[in-house]
């Protein structure tokens, strides 16, 4: 990886000093987790599957690099089935991003879970239906390189040790996390029926998002870490019995949470390991992909 990369190859930086800019984190999530860091750097990356929702923010947090990357774009201009997910892993391991930390909003399922919980989940189900899911589908991209087609086990989506430094980071801020649970993933942007809610509640999953598919399963296909962080804005429309969830209420339980939610996510970045001993770093198994990996 180099600055003097060409379009479609690896970063290209915007302003000066870009040379050498990497980072081992990632954080995919809004721009309140980065606004207050001292010494942003922005640098445009593009990806042979197109660009990112956004610019990467490169900064230091404990003395580790950091890129910050706005899931939805800034100013939220992207729906949750209108994100690149693809570019924006591949960006992030251009750049050097090994460990991802996907901080987001969901409705909670089950009415312990109200609002301002987190839940650091370990399990997802997709029930999304129209977002490239996959880098490995055969097909030749507009480089010219084929990837094949690879299986790779998703049987434990989330990186166990991320988990456990995400848990052991919000207690130790007292703030006593959910460990475990299942994150039903809708394809949005609408919130659920109740009869759909109820039925996801019966199936004994615990939240529901709109993001958290494919962003899990591109970074195991990446080799990445990948670690959920689901903060709780509602109850979904099946687990209680108003109006409903409105998007005002969910911006305005984020938007009280979001400083704490820093707060956890800075512990959680001093925290994760610099040297990988998970199995997220050897998830193809050396299968022969077909497409360099970044
Ligand atoms: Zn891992």
């Amino acid at each position: 990886m180099s600055a003097a990369a060409t379009p479609g190859q690896g970063p290209v930086a915007r302003g000066e000093g870009a040379v050498g800019h990497t980072a081992e984190i990632g954080v995919i999530g809004g721009s309140g987790f980065y606004a207050f860091l001292d010494d942003v750097t922005e640098i445009t990356v593009e990806t042979p599957y197109g660009a990112p929702s956004d610019s990467l923010f490169l900064g230091e947090i404990a003395g580790r690099r950091v890129a910050f990357l706005p899931r939805h774009g800034r100013g939220h201009h992207l729906t949750p089935a209108g994100i690149n997910y693809r570019a924006n892993l591949w960006a992030l391991r251009s750049v050097g991003v090994r460990q991802v930390l996907g901080p987001c909003a969901v409705g909670g399922l089950r009415p312990e879970y109200g609002p301002g919980t987190l839940l650091v989940p370990d399990q997802l189900v997709d029930r999304t239906k129209s977002r490239p899911g996959t880098y490995f589908d055969g097909e030749t991209r507009p480089d010219g390189e084929r990837s094949q087609v690879v299986h790779v086990s998703l049987a434990d989506p989330y990186c166990p040790v991320g988990r456990r430094v995400a848990l052991d980071a919000a207690r130790g801020r007292d703030w006593d996390a959910a460990d475990g649970g299942t994150m039903c993933v809708i394809e949005g942007p609408r919130f659920s029926t109740r009869a759909e809610s109820r039925w996801h509640a019966a199936q004994g999953w615990s939240v529901v998002g709109m993001t958290g598919h494919p962003e899990a399963a591109l970074a195991r296909e990446l080799e990445l870490c990948y670690t959920s962080m689901a903060l709780v804005t509602d109850l979904d429309a099946g687990a209680e019995a108003g109006e409903g969830v409105s998007h005002a209420e969910v911006l305005e339980v984020f938007g009280r949470n979001v400083g704490r939610l820093r707060e956890v996510l800075f512990d959680v970045v001093a925290g994760l390991p610099e040297r990988r001993d998970c199995p997220c770093g050897s998830a193809l198994g050396g299968q022969a992909t077909g497409i360099a990996l970044p």
